[in-house]
């Protein structure tokens, strides 16, 4: 069975997770920590990174910093992960969900601003497969109504937006290091900082509500409880994972770009067909973080993941939309989002790893195509 992912190891996972060891201090902040956070603040420019246990914690955390009331809405696409809304959710804040585009599945950018109420307090775009949201209209609509922009940058590590760096375009983002994304440490996580305003009290927040980052930079004699707050770092068994994922970024980003091409030159005949390919505006680039085909209906993508099975490769479809979740579908306001729906339905997303061999490729495009022949 071909998998649909399999998580990348650089080979120097375990002797960093050794090294941290053998240094004896195992919980949060310590060196591979820090290397980690310099990464990102000198590779992005983030005022400042901050890791954590999860994307989701990010997230959480974000939602923390906005100090959102009940009641305060915020937009976000219907197709995205759970957590993007939960984490909103969990601050009494109502989602209000925007459809995605029918280029790709981001959100339309063009629906947002009559979603826009005296309550918005923040729009959440996600880069779904790491291929940028248009941010200039967004940024200019938060600028305009006093609006947050949280990136759920989640899957988008090394993908741009008009040659600027996504999870740095909004006043705080969202980066996940889960098994499945494309630089991993099992579960991991990062808060990219770029309103310096959050830096002190996102600290904070991150660890238990004191300000012991402060005290231990030598800021204040003793820390204490001063704010909000819950566990957000991870330790440094993580950091020292993730920095042998880090230290080999580039090769893991060229052969996941490679064989994306790869997918997209030898599928293309089926877009004669009316069978969707990846949409890369020209203002984004392409991450290698997953390949999707959009089938022509439901019955179509059971069929081909039925086929692609049956052949020994596992294909998974995706999201299913949020606005019609058991759990928030009494709390949303009724408007159909056609295009959400149509991704939850026939989207399909194809086996792409970093160890994935030319010959387990080019078996998989045989497959597709002689399905469609
Ligand atoms: C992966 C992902 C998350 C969650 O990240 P975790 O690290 O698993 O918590 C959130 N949003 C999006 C869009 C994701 O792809």
């Amino acid at each position: 069975m071909i998998p649909y992912n399999k998580p990348y190891l650089s080979g120097s996972e375990t002797a960093y997770i050794e090294q941290a060891v053998r240094a004896g201090h195992l919980s949060g902040d310590g060196e591979f920590s820090r290397r980690c956070h310099r990464y990102f603040e000198q590779h992005y420019g983030l005022h400042r990174a901050l890791l954590t246990h999860s994307g989701t914690a990010a997230l959480e955390m974000a939602a923390l910093l906005l100090e959102l009331q009940p009641g305060d809405e915020v937009i976000m696409p219907s197709f995205t992960f759970v957590t993007t809304a939960t984490a909103f959710v969990l601050r009494g804040a109502r989602v209000v969900f925007v459809d995605s585009s029918p280029l790709n599945p981001n959100l339309d950018a063009a629906a947002v601003e009559g979603l826009i109420t005296p309550r918005t307090r923040a729009i959440v775009p996600i880069h779904y497969g790491g291929v940028a949201c248009d941010m200039d209209p967004l940024l200019a609509l938060a600028r305009q109504h006093q609006l947050a922009v949280v990136e759920d940058a989640a899957p988008a590590f090394d993908g741009y937006y008009r040659g600027r760096r996504l999870g740095t375009l909004g006043a705080l983002a969202a980066f996940s290091f889960h098994e499945t994304k494309n630089i991993q440490a099992g579960e991991g996580g990062l808060l990219a900082i770029n309103d310096p305003g959050y830096v002190r009290r996102a600290e904070i927040i991150r660890e238990k509500g004191t300000d012991r980052s402060a005290f231990f930079r030598g800021e204040v004699a003793r820390y204490q409880w001063v704010d909000v707050g819950s566990s957000y770092l991870p330790s440094e068994l993580t950091a020292a994972f993730l920095w042998a994922q880090l230290e080999n970024a580039e090769a893991i980003q060229a052969r996941r770009c490679a064989l994306w091409r790869r997918y997209t030159e030898a599928l293309q005949p089926l877009a004669a067909l009316g069978v969707g390919l990846p949409f890369i505006p020209d203002y984004a680039t392409v991450n290698g973080h997953l390949f999707y085909l959009v089938c022509r209906s439901a019955q179509e993508r059971t069929a081909l993941l039925a086929r692609l099975r049956e052949r020994g490769i596992l294909a998974v479809f995706h999201y299913q939309p949020l606005h019609s979740s058991p759990f928030y579908a009494p709390h949303h306001d009724g408007r159909a989002l056609p295009w959400a729906a149509h991704y939850a339905d026939c989207l399909l997303r194809l086996p792409l790893f970093v160890e994935l061999s030319e010959e387990q490729q080019q078996y998989i495009i045989d497959a597709v195509l002689a399905f469609y022949r």
